[in-house]
């Protein structure tokens, strides 16, 4: 049986001839596993439909968004409520000082936050704010991490960047990158020699507490320790990127979990609970360097958006442990089943995870940095995304995309996604002995 792809394909053709590459953002074109992307009409809870008529069990919620899975009742009324007020005013509003109320009480170590529009905003506007107030120009990041599109920071960038085997845009002078430092993820020998050489010139270092953009690499113990101690040892600012962990992996983030708290903190995806919202925050002495309290410049016309802020507000409201628990629950379920799978079907493989962000790495016994990960074989990987397509499940179409969970899907999503994956394993075996 095969699912019927007549609008994916008519919608897929229109939207060649008008946007670049037939997408808005680039992995969304499925160029990395091949085939057409569903046309999606709709979501519900952890599913989604397309214009075909075809039903899936999504682990892509927009690439992090839909920790309530789609369309939760509560945050759609609290948005119709705004809407009814207003779209945008351009001015405070009493939403937007909320959510940064329960921002700043959920996580510590926000003192301050800033809205903007999106995650590349958040961290590019944190990397200006370190920059100033440390009075130096260096910018460490780590490969295969993705912190956005901004000039800076796309040296070695993950995400579409990595599934797109694009090294470095064009279009980005050597100047924009020429203060950025790349170092291997959980490297602690290169981080030290770094910190010994130039620790004097270090702005800032900025990582993903748990990387999620080249496949889901977890910190190795006593890692955001060392970078902690190291940036107070030579007056550099700590920068957690947690557009992905933040309210995904624990209430108050990534830097929660692992008890590490960072100068400087960027959010997005969860606290905008679907809609365009990004923010930075943290230290009150340096927040106060932003622009009219400082002299650091940053704006945006339709930053705080009210719509934006209620959803957040909203998702922000639901959370509890029982939440965590329950994510978390269920990303275990999935990756013992897909551990089992690999051992079943005799395939080397190791799935990452925290919480409810995981990757099963096809190929490979263990993904610690963007150089383990890039061993993945992604032609299985995308073996498994097609017959995952074909029997209901969109999964994020690249091995170096995490995929996540939600408190809408159920154990028996977890087990047909899991059955679909240990069959085309199998299968695939088959075919590679005969
Ligand atoms: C998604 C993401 C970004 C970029 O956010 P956008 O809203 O897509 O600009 C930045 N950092 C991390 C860790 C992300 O996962």
């Amino acid at each position: 049986m095969t699912r019927p792809t007549a609008a994916a394909e008519r919608l897929s053709r229109r939207a060649g001839l008008v946007l670049p590459g037939g997408v808005s953002s680039p992995v969304r074109a499925f160029r990395a596993v091949g085939g057409t992307p569903p046309a999606l009409i709709s979501g519900q809870g952890a599913h989604v439909l397309d214009e075909d008529g075809n039903d899936y069990i999504d682990f892509v919620l927009a690439y992090g968004p839909h920790l309530l899975g789609h369309n939760p009742p509560q945050v759609v009324e609290a948005v119709r409520r705004q809407l009814e007020r207003g779209l945008a005013f351009g001015a405070t509003t009493g939403v937007e000082v909320e959510l940064a109320e329960r921002l700043t009480a959920a996580m510590p170590s926000l003192e301050m936050v800033r809205f903007v529009s999106s995650g590349t905003e958040a961290t590019m506007s944190a990397l200006r704010l370190a920059r100033a107030a440390t009075g130096r120009d260096l910018i460490v990041k780590f490969a295969g991490a993705y912190h956005g599109h901004a000039d800076a920071l796309l040296a070695e960038a993950g995400s579409g960047v990595a599934t797109l085997g694009i090294p470095d845009s064009p279009g980005v002078p050597a100047s924009a990158t020429a203060a950025t430092v790349v170092l291997p993820y959980n490297d602690a020998a290169a981080v030290s020699s770094l910190f010994a050489r130039r620790g004097g010139e270090i702005a800032a270092v900025i990582v993903e507490p748990v990387a999620g953009n080249m496949g889901c690499v977890p910190p190795r113990p006593g890692f955001l320790e060392q970078l902690r101690r190291e940036t107070s040892e030579h007056g550099s600012l700590l920068v957690f990127d947690e557009v992905m962990t933040g309210f995904r992996v624990s209430s108050g983030g990534a830097q929660s979990l692992f008890g590490v708290r960072p100068d400087l903190t960027t959010l997005g995806k969860v606290i905008g609970g679907g809609l365009p919202v990004g923010a930075y925050g943290g230290r009150r002495d340096l927040m106060q360097m932003v622009a009219p309290a400082g002299p650091v410049y940053q704006a945006g016309t339709l930053s705080g958006s009210p719509a934006a802020m209620a959803a957040g507000i909203a998702v922000l409201d639901s959370l509890d442990d029982e939440v965590y628990e329950r994510i978390d629950d269920l990303g275990a379920r999935l990756a013992s089943a897909l551990d089992a799978a690999f051992e079943a079907a005799g395939w080397q493989g190791t799935v990452n995870r925290v919480g409810g962000m995981l990757t099963p790495f096809i190929g490979v016994d263990e993904v610690s940095d963007f150089a383990s990960a890039k061993h993945a074989d992604t032609a299985a990987f995308a073996a498994v995304h097609a017959a995952w397509l074909e029997s209901g499940v969109l999964w994020p179409p690249s091995q170096f995309e995490a995929a996540f969970l939600s408190t809408a899907h159920s154990d028996s999503d977890i087990d047909h996604t899991a059955g679909v994956f240990a069959a085309t394993l199998t299968d695939l075996s088959a075919r590679r002995a005969g």
